[in-house]
């Protein structure tokens, strides 16, 4: 025996006023039979088997099974009661418009954690004469057809109660004859509780019917009684089958199509935006930390105008032919900027010699064989910083103050004598097959340069900055100086020459003030050595374009994605209203857009990844065009080498970000009555 006490149902539209759908209503019903309940439209009918049907959580009734009270009526409570005990028949059907008809069956059983058995299913197809058509879709089904497959699906879960509301509404007489047929048949077993305007029927097939008015029963009357103790089913709650919610998902993915890949291409292009960014932020810190290590070198090398980038510059088929010399007056006024910088300025200069600059080759080591460089102390240089070096000139320096540094030896006292970093020194010892760091057996040693200079090694400076090696950054540089004294310039036969000018930043130097400054000389072009306070020049810019990135492309991600998940969400609310009335819970029906939200952060992060890389292109040319067609660094950008923390780091972020979006998203369902997500109200 079913007992219903006290069901009060109070509605408060939105302007306010309050209207009673049910007035203290108590029932009883019987453990089997077909009960009708009459009455005129806005008497309460569907109120009642709403509350009956534990669609409606939100009132202070109270139903008692044999006499067992169920218990409080919360969310959890109410969809096991309507996953173990209900059987719902709508007017509208409520089927799975994209599962076929044996699906929409097998979804019940699915539901109740039951076994899926093809014989039962056909079987049930046949209880409710619906023989051979398991295998079509539901647009091609009559609506008599459709509330039969609904019914089957009641079915099939053998339910304690079958309710149906107006069952026949939108059914032709003979159809509706078929279906009230159908509920006869199941009430000699079960409890039916159909509502229904038809007086006609009801007195037709009917083993009691009640009538209400306002809310109120209004007659009462019992045609055959069976009281029989009703058997009771265990609780189930209701678990959806992972292949099941993916398969949900996917189907919305694939009817969404452009919707997905308009939101994924924004959202993927945004996010791109900010990656590049940070990614340059990331690897500008780097080099300052390669650099704090590396070097002290402090200085920058300002040339005269050349119509070549600096790559060309430093490669060794350039032209000198006409090598041009800043004049006096330039000289002099970048001279005052130095000085007013707390900077100073020195001369350098590149050397032709011959066919051919002098090449780092042409000193006879073996650089262009990779594994003469790969020792524990040098860390192997990448491709791209080989060809670097292969190609890089020598420079020659004659300013005293480069040399007031650490170094051991001693400064050239004539043309035939050389200073040579350490970095060079190093190279020359792995050549040599002797310890790196064995400076002092290179002491007195004669280095050939080209065929026509047979310099003495006097000296080995320390501090002269060693190329960077780690893989995301290759600066600017010239493989390494060579010191040599004021008179071997004089005494140097070759004609051809390149002029620059290095400037040596003191502590007190502005760098971003400099480098302004020397803007406005003219036609100067700037290669920047690479310097920390250069790089934080850089950086300077970089945070401040973070900045305003990040929350104007957090804003319009979130606006995107958000506006993605929301209408899916939507556009699904009668899919999830009839899954919540067959009795899942909210948490199964997250799954659901969680797998897409998943699956489209994952789009999002393959395209971003694909994205970057060009970015990068982009951000390195427009810091070419900026700085004079010099370059500071090089962004590379290689996810992987940023670190597998980093990477996981990104990752997660990622998917917090889709699980905030989908449980906010998904609160509003779970803030409504089932009853009322499927009537849209
Ligand atoms: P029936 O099914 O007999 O037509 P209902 O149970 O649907 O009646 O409705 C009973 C009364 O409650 C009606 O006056 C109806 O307007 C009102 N009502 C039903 N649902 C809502 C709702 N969500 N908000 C406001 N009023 C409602
Ligand atoms: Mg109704």
């Amino acid at each position: 025996m079913i007992q219903l006490i006290n069901a009060n149902k109070t509605y408060t539209s939105k302007s306010g006023i309050k209207v009673k759908a049910l007035d203290h209503i108590n029932l009883e019903f019987n453990a089997r039979g077909l009960v009708f309940i009459l009455g005129k439209s806005g008497s309460g009918k569907s109120s009642l088997l709403n509350i009956l049907g534990g669609l409606d959580s939100a009132n202070t009734s109270k139903i008692l099974i044999n006499g067992q009270e169920l218990k409080r009526f919360d969310d959890r409570t109410c969809s096991i009661y309507r996953n173990t005990h209900i059987g719902f028949v709508f007017q509208e059907y409520n089927l799975m418009n994209n599962l076929d008809v044996y699906e929409n069956i097998a979804l019940a059983l699915h539901l109740q954690n039951k076994p899926v058995e093809p014989s039962q299913i056909l079987d049930m197809l046949s209880v409710v004469d619906l023989n051979g058509l398991e295998k079509r879709r539901l647009d091609e089904l009559s609506g008599g057809q459709k509330q039969r497959v609904a019914i089957a699906r009641a079915l099939i879960k053998d339910p304690t109660i079958i309710l149906a509301d107006e069952p026949t509404g939108n059914l032709d007489s003979q159809s509706s004859k078929q279906i009230f047929e159908v509920l006869k048949r199941l009430s000699q077993e079960k409890l039916v509780i159909v509502v229904t305007h038809d007086r006609e029927y009801a007195e037709q097939y009917g083993d009691r019917i009640i009538t209400l008015k306002d809310g109120r029963v209004e007659e009462d009357t019992q045609i055959n009684a069976f009281d029989d103790v009703i058997t009771l089913a265990k609780p189930i709650r209701a678990r959806l089958p992972l292949s099941l919610k993916a398969k949900m998902s996917f189907e919305n993915i694939v009817q969404n199509k452009l919707r997905l890949l308009v939101t994924v291409m924004i959202v993927s292009f945004l996010v791109a935006v900010l990656s590049t960014v940070y990614t340059a932020l990331y690897v500008s810190a780097d080099v300052t930390g390669d650099l704090m290590d590396l070097s002290h070198q402090t200085q920058l090398v300002l040339s005269e105008p050349i119509p070549f980038t600096l790559a060309e510059t430093i490669a060794p088929k350039l032209n000198p032919s006409t090598p041009k010399k800043l004049n006096a007056e330039a000289v002099l006024k970048l001279r005052g900027i130095a000085e007013k910088n707390h900077a100073i300025l020195f001369p350098k200069t590149h050397l032709w010699l011959g066919e051919d600059w002098l090449r780092v080759k042409d000193l006879g080591l073996k650089i262009d064989r990779p594994e003469a460089l790969a020792s524990d102390v040098v860390i192997r240089p990448n491709e791209a910083l080989l060809e670097a070096i292969e190609d890089a000139t020598l420079t020659f320096v004659s300013n005293i103050k480069v040399l007031d540094r650490e170094r051991i030896g001693r400064l050239p006292e004539d043309r035939f004598e050389v200073v040579i970093s350490s970095a060079l020194a190093q190279y020359i010892l792995v050549s040599q097959n002797k310890p790196i760091h064995d400076y002092s057996a290179l002491l007195n040693q004669f280095l050939n340069v080209g065929s026509f200079h047979r310099l003495k090694i006097v000296g080995i400076v320390y501090d002269e900055a060693l190329l960077l090696r780690k893989e995301q950054s290759i600066l600017n540089t010239s493989y390494t100086n060579l010191y040599v004294h004021a008179s071997f310039l004089r005494y140097n036969p070759l004609p051809t020459r390149l002029e620059s000018y290095g400037v040596q930043m003191t502590e007190k130097t502005d760098t971003h003030a400099l480098i302004e400054a020397l803007k406005t000389v003219g036609s100067i072009t700037l290669l920047p050595r690479v310097s920390d306070r250069l790089n934080r020049y850089t950086r300077h810019e970089l945070t401040l374009i973070m900045a305003v990135l990040v929350p104007i492309i957090g804003y319009f991600a979130l606006i995107f994605l958000g506006n993605y998940i929301a209408s899916s969400i939507l556009k699904r609310k009668k899919q999830i209203g009839i899954l919540r009335a067959l009795g899942a819970e909210i948490k199964e029906v997250q799954w659901i857009f969680m797998i897409e939200v998943l699956f489209v952060g994952l789009l999002i992060v393959l395209l971003v990844l694909g994205m970057v890389p060009y970015m990068i292109d982009v951000l390195n040319f427009i810091f070419k065009v900026h700085f004079y067609d010099t370059f500071i660094a090089y962004f590379h950008y290689d996810v992987f080498s940023l670190g597998m923390g980093h990477f996981i780091e990104v990752i997660s972020l990622l998917a917090l970000v889709n699980l905030v979006i989908v449980f906010t998203l998904t609160y509003h369902i779970n803030i409504l009555d089932p009853v009322d997500i499927i009537t849209g109200r």
